[in-house]
């Protein structure tokens, strides 16, 4: 297959063209931006002045961390304790296809850095049907499946609506999520923003598809009840790790201080989901093209991660993605 020689992006990536020595029309783009593009000095100073504002306006939390057990969550949590010295309430949405190794992985390091931790797990009929229709329905449109599987899209939207949902019940000022810089388009509105800018009809179609497949139910899990997005004040929702930083093998370093091991039973692109498998293998068939090629890309083009190792990531010669999206699919059936 044909991929850009200084990303990774396929020609069969939606949009794509290529200029004559092989570059693609994102790399093209992505370099013109980049003089526009806010500074991360900027964006530092903007996080630094929120995080002081907010700080001990909740006696008890200064934020929730959506903490999937997953590399870049705990290496949030880290910093977030240990550089802002933040009280934390580690929340964890558990969509039931954590393998166990993962729940260690979140007992050993919660345990090490003294925060404390709480687990919602959707019941299991909605979450199978859930996840079964998001894999093998068209639910949401090409413009987003460019940037993740709809498997993912599902579960990223119940983790960042439950997270904030929980917060605002418990009126802590700050949700912390820790997407890695490649997950954005860049712009500063992905980075920092307030959940209820969005007007609640539009998100609501969003998900509509999802709910007349399967129920009204649907709802709960995807969007704040209407009244909640009239909290003042609104809580920010954050994604601090393009602007504090993301060096992958300090970050692994961290990790190997907190207990943390990487499962063994995961697909190479994620550190603690298996479900992330079968969305990659549907969303592939489908499209033909992989979930993370825009993310790794993106991790290239920013030079955290090597063109080479983006391509082992997406091409996964040991065949570990297939195998496991074949249980998780005999599970969801
Ligand atoms: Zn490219």
């Amino acid at each position: 297959m044909q991929r850009c020689i200084s990303c990774i992006l396929p020609v069969t990536f939606p949009g794509i063209e290529f200029n004559s020595s092989g570059v693609c029309s994102v790399c093209e783009k992505y370099k013109e931006q980049k003089a526009y593009l806010p500074s991360l000095q900027k964006l530092k100073v903007k996080l630094d002045k929120i995080i002081n504002e907010n700080r001990s306006t909740n006696t008890q939390y200064d934020a929730l961390v959506a903490f999937s057990g997953g590399k870049d969550s705990t290496y949030l949590i880290y910093t977030l304790k240990k550089e802002y010295n933040l009280k934390i309430l580690a929340f964890t949405f558990d969509n039931g296809f954590m393998p166990d190794h993962t729940f260690l992985n979140i007992k050993n390091v919660l345990e090490k850095l003294d925060v404390d931790h709480l687990i919602l797990k959707p019941r299991y009929d909605i979450i199978k049907r859930i996840f079964s229709t998001s894999a093998e329905e068209d639910i949401f449109p090409t413009s987003l499946l460019k940037f993740g599987s709809s498997i993912c899209i599902s579960c990223i939207r119940m983790v960042t609506n439950l997270s904030l949902k929980t917060a605002i019940e418990k009126q802590i000022p700050m949700v912390m999520i820790g997407n890695s810089p490649g997950q954005f388009i860049q712009s500063e509105n992905e980075i920092i923003y307030k959940d209820n800018r969005i007007p609640y009809g539009l998100k609501r179609r969003l998900f509509k598809p999802l709910a007349d497949k399967i129920s009204e139910d649907v709802y709960y899990y995807f969007l704040l009840d209407k009244e909640q997005y009239k909290t003042r004040p609104f809580p920010y929702t954050i994604n601090p790790l393009p602007i504090i930083g993301y060096d992958e093998s300090q970050i692994y370093k961290i990790m190997t201080k907190l207990g943390w091991k990487r499962p063994d039973d995961v697909d190479p692109n994620s550190s603690n989901c298996q479900l992330n498998a079968l969305g990659i293998i549907k969303h592939q068939e489908k499209l033909n093209f992989h979930p993370y090629d825009y993310e790794m890309s993106m991790l290239v083009r920013l030079g955290i991660i090597s063109r080479d190792e983006a391509l082992r990531r997406v091409e996964d010669p040991t065949g570990q993605t297939a195998d496991i999206a074949a249980d998780i699919s005999e599970k969801l059936s």
